[in-house]
């Protein structure tokens, strides 16, 4: 019998997801169907409970319900609880599994695809909305050297910091003890064996260079550029956007001035996501590379 899985959002009709997971299912011989549903703003539960009636066995979820997500989630992966959104629901039995895949994605996009390691690099991450805070703890279980979190309110990035200052642990992990008031004073933090992490506004990157330097604001939607410093770029370094398009961000185009040595957007990132969206939800991992390239000459036709 086919299993129905979806995509909610709104909007959602722009979604390359049924796309994506039409591929895998055929790659990995698994009987679904994946369409893309409109949420009402006000009738997030009321759209998951009919599709939920209707047979429905999983679903993604997209802007703006990820929050609303993860309250419906009646248990939910460590990962979710920290990035508090869920992109994955699984419609169990006894209730409603909620995951969160956008940071293994980010991860796997940039280390097996880009084969980019993260370890060791000083890594500027832009924007601290829910596309930010669910990928900081999958970076820093990477042990880069060091998590700087820029955006345009500080005062956000600050309190991201200390949300995620108890992530200690004997390697890899940030600020073992570090206090949420010393994260306000603005401190360069050093955890006892894991990566600096430290935060502001744009300007205060002002000074300092990166290997990896990730765009996750929303600013890109809407055409707008980023004041960056210039020199943020060290050599070698790479720029990710995570939005994608037709043509380049206006954030990759800035890099490219700025002297960043590779671009990339984050259409790698969407289908890793996917693919870890597929495997809770049929145990089985699809090959990305053949879908990622498809979607990638379709974007650029
Ligand atoms: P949110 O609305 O939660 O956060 C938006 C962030 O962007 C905030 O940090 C906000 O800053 C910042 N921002 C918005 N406009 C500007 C601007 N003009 N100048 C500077 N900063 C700005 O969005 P999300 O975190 O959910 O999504 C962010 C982006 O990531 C989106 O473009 C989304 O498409 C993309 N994304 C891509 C994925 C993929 O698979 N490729 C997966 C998930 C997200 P402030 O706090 O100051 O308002």
């Amino acid at each position: 019998m086919t299993d129905r899985y979806c995509v909610l959002g709104n909007p959602v009709a722009h979604s390359r997801s049924p796309a994506i997971h039409a591929r895998f299912a055929e790659q990995c011989a698994q009987d679904i169907r994946y369409e893309a549903i409109l949420a009402p703003l006000d009738g997030f539960a009321a759209t998951v409970a009919q599709f939920v009636a209707a047979g429905g066995k999983g679903a993604n979820v997209t802007v703006p319900f990820k929050e609303e997500a993860f309250r419906l989630s009646t248990r939910r992966s460590a990962r979710a609880e920290r990035a508090g959104a869920v992109n994955t629901l699984a419609f169990e039995e006894t209730g409603i599994f909620g995951d969160n895949t956008d940071g293994a994605g980010l991860v796997r996009d940039i280390e097996v695809n880009l084969d980019v390691a993260l370890a060791g690099k000083r890594i500027l991450l832009l924007g601290a909305g829910g596309a930010a805070r669910g990928v900081i703890a999958p970076l820093l279980d990477c042990s880069p050297a060091s998590l700087f979190i820029a955006n345009r309110n500080a005062d956000k990035a600050e309190t991201l910091v200390g949300q995620f200052s108890d992530l200690g642990a004997p390697q890899g992990h940030l600020l073992r003890g570090a206090t949420v008031e010393a994260t306000l004073q603005g401190c360069f933090l050093r955890g006892a064996a894991g990566p600096r992490v430290d935060a502001g506004n744009f300007a205060k990157t002002a000074g300092h260079s990166f290997d990896i330097v990730i765009n996750a604001t929303s600013a890109s939607l809407s055409g707008a550029s980023l004041p960056l410093p210039a020199g943020i770029y060290a050599p070698g370094s790479l720029a990710y956007d995570m939005m994608y398009g037709k043509s380049e961000t206006p954030f990759l185009a800035l890099a490219r001035q700025q002297g960043a040595a590779r671009l990339a957007d984050g259409l790698g990132m969407l289908v890793e996501q996917a693919a870890e969206a597929f495997l809770v939800w049929r145990s089985v991992r699809p090959e990305t590379a053949p879908v990622l390239a498809e979607l990638r000459s379709q974007l650029s036709a």
